[in-house]
């Protein structure tokens, strides 16, 4: 088979292994925990653990539980689920908030070095010293202070004595860098708050750049993965580690997955859980990985995906239909096919006199190992799909209409001899009769039709609900249009059809089940499912029906 080439991070990788730089590559997966993970984590999960599984080494997975304001434990089990279910196992699990007595500790380093000072200017008075990119910013008049009065203020902060944004710690570094983040940013903050975690211990957090860096040397991670929006954070990061003389972890950024009709920020989907514009975080219309394993989706169907969207250096937008795809591509060769009739008319046998009968259905053509048989019962009233039947019939239409005959799957060939309106003029039972010596596997006939159409045994036939999901977003790029991103959620996302007939052997189905239904698409079993009413959900259609 052909060689695939290496992406960019590969390369960096090998390189670095050839020449001796690392002996053992160590990578990370650093969610915060505030929100649930989506398909953009799963990219940058399936780099992360990719690469050590490629490489040799591990991956760590660490909380970047820094904000306690936004972080919840509730969050923390579902990133490690959904994580498990992609695949994938970590060697540690780790809390950056593990590290605050290390973290306290480089802060007081930084001080006592002279690079580091307390600040009591209020926010608007830092920023009116911060300058702009092209003008330099201006020294605070704080910046000059002792050693031991920032330790001893430090100090303070960190006993309570303070309240919220009464002083910060700001690294001293250059207020006339062309890099803003350089100028004296701050990394320590006074919050009154409790964290998922620690509790009340603390009351001082340091801020994303004072813990990341640092939390990827504590746990000597050679390649430290993020994405493009961090390249301006690299010059801080090296500083850091640089002048706290700790274990020199390398930041590499790549392009952050964007994909057409959707948002992807937890802080969004968040809004959209709490506004009840959906149905929870592992609403099958969302993004995130849940959702996506709600709607049916497998684990090697969004490794797929992740594996042909590769990694490039530049931002891009990536076809929700590409995500499609990949699942219709697994299923095919996996999901039995079935029959369900999800808006049903009568259509009666008349000269069908046995009763019923156990015919056998085929599971899956296309599965590797056959795919195995079922039993279908078969009688004389069954119900087709309404839109198989045309009174008057169009131009090349090969279904039922008045004379015409078609192939019942699994089953017989019929012929519509005649058909019921009510007083509306509704189309309400199709009567016709069928050729004994048609049937599927042992067709002495002779007789060749051009349409098939699926159907399910009346008096056999279970009900089920059913639920076909649309794009979340009618706009391609929902976070590009002006004003809120959620004017533009599509009203048509969510069909329930309450009643749909299936065939009986899905009664037995679970939620690891995948099933076809014939010519409507793929499903699986929602949770929602009770022992007296099942539910599916439509993974996806059976081709790409959007419109460009
Ligand atoms: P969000 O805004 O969705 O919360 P985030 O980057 O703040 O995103 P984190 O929990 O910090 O979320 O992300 C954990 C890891 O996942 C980070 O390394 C981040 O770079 C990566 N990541 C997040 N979103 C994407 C995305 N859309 N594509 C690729 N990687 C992503
Ligand atoms: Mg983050
Ligand atoms: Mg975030």
């Amino acid at each position: 088979s052909e060689e695939k080439s290496l992406n960019f991070i590969e390369e960096i990788v090998e390189n670095d292994l050839n020449s001796g730089k690392y002996e053992t590559l160590v990578t990370r997966f650093p969610p915060e925990p505030n929100g649930y993970l989506h398909i953009g984590h799963a990219k940058a999960i399936c780099l992360n653990f990719g690469l050590t599984q490629k490489y040799g080494g591990y991956t760590n997975l660490r909380f970047d539980d820094t904000n306690p304001v936004t972080e919840k434990t509730e969050y923390v089990n579902s990133q490690q689920e959904d994580i498990r279910w992609l695949g994938f196992n970590w060697k540690n699990e780790l809390y950056a908030s593990d590290y605050f007595d290390e973290l306290y500790g480089f802060a007081v380093k930084l001080i006592e070095k002279g690079l580091a000072y307390v600040d009591e200017s209020s926010a608007d008075e830092i920023a009116a010293l911060k300058g702009t990119p092209t003008e330099p910013g201006q020294d605070s008049p704080y910046r000059n202070r002792s050693i031991e009065e920032n330790l001893d203020i430090f100090t303070k902060m960190k006993n309570g004595e303070f309240a919220d944004g009464a002083y910060i710690l700001r690294a001293k570094i250059d207020m006339a860098s062309p890099n803003m983040l350089m100028r004296d940013p701050i990394i320590y903050r006074i919050k009154h708050a409790e964290h998922h975690r620690t509790g009340n211990k603390w009351c001082i957090y340091p801020m994303y750049d004072f813990a990341h860096g640092q939390s990827d040397s504590i746990e000597n991670i050679t390649h430290s993965i993020c994405t493009l929006e961090y390249v301006s954070h690299r010059e801080l990061y090296d500083w850091f580690i640089e002048k706290l003389e700790i274990f020199p972890s390398k930041q590499y950024e790549f392009a952050r997955l964007n994909l057409t009709s959707t948002v992807m920020s937890k802080r969004k989907l968040l809004q959209l859980v709490n506004e009840n514009l959906v149905n929870g975080w592992d609403d099958p219309r969302m993004p995130t990985i849940s959702g996506l394993r709600r709607r049916g989706f497998t684990p090697k169907s969004v490794r797929e995906f992740c594996e042909r969207i590769g990694i490039a250096k530049r931002e891009n937008l990536i076809e929700l239909s590409l995500l499609e795809f990949c699942i219709r591509e697994d299923l095919n060769k996996t999901a039995n096919r079935v029959m369900a009739v999800l808006d049903p008319i009568k259509l009666v046998i008349t000269n069908y006199e046995k009763g019923t009968e156990d015919l056998i259905g085929e599971n899956n053509p296309e599965a590797e190992d056959g795919g195995g048989t079922r039993v279908i019962p078969f009688s004389n009233e069954l119900w087709i799909e309404r839109e198989d039947f045309m009174e008057v019939p169009a131009k090349k239409w090969f279904r039922l209409a008045p004379g015409a005959m078609v192939r019942l799957k699994f089953a017989y060939i019929v012929k519509c001899e005649d058909f019921v309106k009510d007083e509306n003029g509704n189309v309400t039972e199709i009567h016709c009769t069928y050729i004994p010596e048609s049937k599927s596997g042992n067709d002495t006939s002779g007789i060749n039709v051009k349409g098939t159409i699926h159907w399910v045994s009346a008096p056999h036939a279970k009900t089920a609900e059913i639920r076909l999901y649309d794009r979340l977003f009618t706009s391609e790029t929902p976070d590009a249009e002006e004003g809120d991103f959620k004017d533009y959620l599509n009203p048509e996302s969510l069909t329930v059809l309450p009643n749909v007939y299936i065939e009986p052997a899905l009664a037995d189905a679970d939620l690891d089940g995948r099933y076809q239904f014939i010519r409507k698409g793929y499903f699986c079993l929602d949770r929602d499912s009770t022992a007296d009413k099942l539910v599916f959900n439509r993974t996806v259609t059976l081709k790409d029906t959007f419109k460009k």
